[in-house]
């Protein structure tokens, strides 16, 4: 049964990706997978003298909790739409992205709805940002945790120590902190899920799952990479990043509590293991750990990019092995994360009626995957343009002002920053692990201003040419020559996108 579940649910991912079905979708398959499995085998050595990894695997799943659905205790406001109201902006989506620009529009005293299947569930993702990110935007109170720096294994003989401080989103006091704001400044709730939007000339509808009908003078899709009603007319052809996290309690792990562990590329748990380390060479995996204290930890098996997709199964399997050469065994695990990130491929229709932010606007970043801490900066952006586009003395009709909304979210410039980082993506997604591994040797050996920007989409077009030659510079010979072979092709069209994106 197992087996056969396995067998499916590879059919099925393939099928994900080929159909560009939502992610959400491929989520619910590995829930239907890796749900408690009592088919525990034990765990042992194979003829090769490799760990029976598939069947510690269920070994650690055997210690995965049945989903936590946590609620915030808050009182809601809810929206009555019996009343028919026309409210000035709804926002469908209550993820940080969402409720990021409901409480900034709210707060310049327009009327605000915020639509959301689960308005009070604390967020599931484990969010890891750079401090300096939360710094600049006065969110430091909600880090739970920070460590001073961070630390890239290359490997086994190559470590970087970067020199910035790293944190932990405290999920649950960000989500409060902008729930209160939004209550506080007049948002109304109404908890149901979008199916379907009908734009009239000055005012558009969102027809709910549970019947009612929300009417908006503007609306923005927030539903991440559901991507519910924003449009994209080129097919949807991203990479994608997939990772398995458990944050867990040890008897103990070899990491300093002091640092974040950024990317450890050491493949030494897998010298007995010839069909796993083939497979890692060709698409490599890195560990992602936090390091709460010696024996509380996040541990995240993750593929930076590949397309399609590594399955579930094999970072699991990878994740297994590491954790058993690290000496690192697992007493409990408090909750695991199953990690897939759509990066990369086209852009919405820009523009369009409906007005994007987040996942569903393509602002996820296409070289890294890291999203957060961009959008939260990009909140303000697109508040500020839909209060000036609603000024009543400009009395603009609903497609112009969302053509303004999309041109201030997606300006040139962060269009050609976009098309640079897709670049990288195209690059990254042709690296083996030895290649993987020269990239970010150079990489890091970046002045801190490079690699810091280009992380935190700090650098444009301009500056992204010195980053791209001063990386070039850096790299080994085989490493410059890997880049120009492997880099030409999306080099020449990246180019011809750059010439014909205008104005
Ligand atoms: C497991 C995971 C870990 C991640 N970790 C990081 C990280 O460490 N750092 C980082 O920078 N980025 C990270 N990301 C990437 C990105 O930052 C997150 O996906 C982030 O949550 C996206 O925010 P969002 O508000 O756009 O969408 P989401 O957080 O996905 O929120 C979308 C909301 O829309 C709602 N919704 C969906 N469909 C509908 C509908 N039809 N009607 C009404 N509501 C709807 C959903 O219920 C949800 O509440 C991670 C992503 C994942 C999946």
């Amino acid at each position: 049964m197992d087996t056969l579940l396995r067998t499916h649910s590879k059919l099925e991912f393939s099928r994900l990706l080929i159909h560009g079905f939502s992610v959400k979708a491929f989520n619910k398959i590995q829930e239907v997978k890796f749900g408690p499995n009592k088919s525990f085998l034990g765990c042992g050595r194979d003829d090769n003298g490799c760990v029976k990894v598939k069947a510690s695997r269920s070994a650690l799943l055997e210690l995965v909790p049945e989903t936590k659905k946590e609620n915030l205790e808050v009182e809601l406001p809810m929206f009555d739409p019996s009343k028919g109201t026309v409210v000035d902006l709804a926002v469908v989506g209550g993820g940080p992205a969402g409720l990021a620009v409901a409480q900034q529009v709210s707060q310049a005293g327009l009327s605000v709805c915020s639509i959301d299947p689960s308005p009070k569930l604390i967020w599931p993702n484990n969010y890891g940002v750079w401090v300096d990110e939360f710094e600049a935007m006065d969110l430091l109170d909600c880090l739970d945790t920070t460590w001073s720096g961070a630390v890239v294994y290359i490997d086994d003989r190559r470590t970087k120590h970067l020199d910035r401080p790293y944190g932990r989103v405290n999920r649950k006091q960000l989500k409060s902190k902008m729930l209160l704001k939004c209550i506080s400044s007049g948002v109304k709730f109404h908890q149901a899920k979008v199916i379907k939007v009908i734009h009239v000339e000055s005012k558009s509808l969102l027809i709910c799952n549970d019947g009612a009908t929300v009417e908006a003078t503007v609306v923005l899709d927030a539903t991440g990479f559901s991507r519910c009603l924003v449009q994209y007319d080129k097919p949807y052809n991203p990479g994608y990043q997939v990772a398995y996290g458990i944050l867990a309690e040890v008897e103990e792990h070899p990491f300093d509590v002091e640092k974040m562990v950024f990317m450890d590329w050491r493949d030494s748990h897998l010298a007995n293991c010839k069909d796993l380390r083939e497979r890692n060479s060709r698409i490599p995996t890195f560990l992602y750990a936090m390091p709460f204290s010696s024996n509380k930890i996040f541990l995240e098996e993750t593929s930076l990019v590949a397309r399609p997709g590594v399955p579930m199964d094999d970072i699991k399997e990878r994740m297994v092995a590491r954790l058993r050469h690290l000496g690192i065994k697992v007493t409990s695990i408090e909750e695991d994360e199953h990690c897939v990130i759509p990066m990369g491929g086209p852009l919405p229709v820009l523009p369009q009626r409906v007005v994007g932010i987040g996942g569903t606007a393509g602002m996820v970043h296409p070289s890294t995957g890291y999203m957060v801490a961009r959008t939260l900066a990009a909140a303000p952006i697109v508040a500020d343009a839909i209060v000036r586009y609603l000024d009543p003395g400009r009395n603009l009709p609903g497609n112009k002002l969302s053509v303004e909304v999309w041109r201030d979210l997606w300006p040139i410039e962060r269009r050609r920053q976009r098309e640079f980082f897709c670049f990288g993506m195209d690059i990254l997604l042709k690296l083996d692990l030895p290649a993987t591994r020269r990239f970010f040797d150079a990489f890091f050996d970046l002045e801190p201003h490079y690699w810091h920007g280009f992380l935190s989409s700090r650098l444009f077009l301009p500056e992204l040419i010195t980053f791209g030659f001063s990386l070039f510079y850096h790299a080994s010979n085989t490493s410059r020559l890997e880049i120009m072979a492997k880099g030409t092709l999306p080099l020449a069209n990246m180019i011809n996108n750059l010439v014909q994106d205008t104005e």
